[in-house]
């Protein structure tokens, strides 16, 4: 009994907001920032995030359109 469970991904996050701090999660594999916590990775599936304070005010967002390359095909 008494099973030691990791402290889930949204204790850390409100931990870190009770301190003042604006956590958030980056994945180390595809790069991506993960918001809200999660365990896994939303964008390539991986579980190893690592946790980031962010700055403050003005946290970058680094949004990206979305990756639509239209597909032209050259007509001969
Ligand atoms: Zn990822």
């Amino acid at each position: 009994m008494g099973e030691r469970i990791g402290i889930s991904p949204a204790a850390v996050y409100a931990e870190g907001l009770v301190g003042g701090r604006l956590r958030y999660q980056r994945c180390t594999r595809c790069g991506h920032a993960v918001f809200f916590p999660r365990v896994v990775c939303p964008h390539c599936g991986d579980a190893r995030l690592e946790w980031e304070d962010s700055a403050g005010s003005g946290w970058s967002t680094r949004r990206r359109p979305p990756a639509v390359v239209p597909v032209t095909t050259t007509s001969p």
